[in-house]
């Protein structure tokens, strides 16, 4: 790969790893943009931002140069890539030769942001804004009493939307079922 010098730029935004739950030990320092040249710079000033070889992965301001962000010396660089693909075969091959199940990946972080049902409008992480629970209850009766929906099937759309069996439990009160 042809080794490109890379303008830097300042984000005034902390990266994803510093913003979400504080990984600061995880900040990659910067992220080279889609035109291959610019490294936008994690703009979190809790610490300094450590340079990352773009190649390798290795992180350090001494071993890692700043006009190109790769590693200083390309023999250590292309060695320590050559140790992580072996690294990566191996325990692929391992698992697929002694038949172990894929490890399981951990569940994602529950986001701290939805999306309301009722109007799509951003949630602190609920189903719904505040109030418009009751909106959405309002909304199902109506067109289920117009005859435009069931109570079934919206049930069971309610159900796999992860409301809860209080609102369900209304929506029936409501109908008359
Ligand atoms: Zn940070
Ligand atoms: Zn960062
Ligand atoms: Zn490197
Ligand atoms: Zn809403």
């Amino acid at each position: 790969m042809a080794i490109t010098q890379k303008t830097l730029k300042q984000s005034t935004h902390p990266c994803g790893f510093c913003s979400t739950g504080g990984r600061h030990d995880l900040c990659p320092g910067g992220v080279l943009n889609g035109n291959q040249v610019e490294v936008v710079l994690c703009g979190c000033t809790q610490h300094e931002i450590v340079r990352r070889c773009l190649e390798c992965g290795l992180r350090s301001n001494a071993g890692v140069a700043e006009s190109t962000w790769t590693c200083l010396d390309p023999e250590e660089c292309e060695g320590r890539r050559a140790k992580a693909r072996a690294a990566y075969a191996t325990t692929d091959v391992a698992r697929v030769l002694t038949n172990q199940p894929e490890k399981p990946t951990r569940a994602p972080a529950k986001p701290k942001t939805g999306k309301c049902l009722c109007c799509g409008e951003t949630t602190g992480g609920g189903l719904f804004r505040p109030g418009h629970d009751s909106k959405y209850l309002t909304s199902a009766v109506t067109l289920i009493r117009d005859g435009q929906i069931s109570l079934d099937d919206t049930l069971t759309k309610w159900h796999r939307e992860g409301l809860s069996v209080a609102l369900q439990g209304k929506l029936q009160k409501r109908v008359g079922a």
